[in-house]
């Protein structure tokens, strides 16, 4: 047999027993899908040509163009992987914060989640019309985020951003009012008194992407 012979034969193994193991682990599987998903987007994020800040004299019309070339190949990709077409049962509130993936802290949230993001996670009255909307539309679990290092957070306690920036720290000063206001919304109060809604708050480590769960009173279940 030769060299070739040997490595395909052991390539062909380890296929199967990966199959087989992905077969029988749910968990296995969860945890390769996972895998590859940064696999493919670390292949990505070599090709600078795809690369919106390779070149600083790039014009806003070059921008577009190749943004309409991305979403055009995007578009074939997505073509071969067909999604769910229901609706999400779980909603994530999440600071715009650039290091957070919600993806990487609880697995695919590209069609399995309502996404909302907002600077410092305040939820504003379209933001609860929105999360309103999403219970609706059958979601069963609220998760509402904060997280460390917050820069949402520190503005609202430096005097000077405060200053700088009245309709964000404004909001911020109402964060945990605006939650209250959230949960005493009619459809959101009988969902939970229901028992077809759970509302979770959780602070994000956001180095490690760890979701801690906090317990609130209102955290019925
Ligand atoms: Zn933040």
């Amino acid at each position: 047999m030769t060299k070739t012979k040997v490595a395909l034969m052991g390539i062909g193994l380890l296929l199967l027993a990966l199959i087989l193991l992905v077969l029988l682990n749910p968990r296995a599987e969860f945890v390769l899908g996972g895998g590859l998903v940064n696999l493919g987007i670390r292949l990505q994020d070599r090709l600078s040509s795809f690369d919106f800040v390779h070149d600083e004299s790039i014009t806003p019309e070059q921008i577009w163009e190749e943004l309409e070339r991305q979403n055009e190949l995007s578009g074939g990709i997505r073509g071969l992987f067909p999604r769910t077409p229901r609706h999400p049962v779980v909603a994530v509130l999440a600071c715009m914060d650039g290091r957070i993936d919600v993806s990487e802290l609880v697995g695919d949230t590209r069609h399995y989640y309502y996404v909302v993001r907002t600077a410092g996670s305040v939820l504003s009255p379209a933001e609860q019309d929105m999360l309103e909307l999403a219970v609706l539309n059958g979601v069963k679990v609220i998760v509402l985020t904060t997280h460390t290092d917050c820069a949402a957070e520190a503005a609202a306690a430096d005097p000077e951003l405060r200053a700088k920036f009245p309709a964000l720290i404004s909001l911020m000063d109402e964060r945990v009012k605006r939650v209250e206001e959230f949960m005493a919304r009619p459809t959101i109060r009988d969902a939970i008194a229901g028992g077809n809604l759970m509302i979770k708050h959780a602070r994000i480590d956001t180095t490690t992407d760890r979701l801690v769960v906090e317990i609130r009173h209102h955290d019925a279940h």
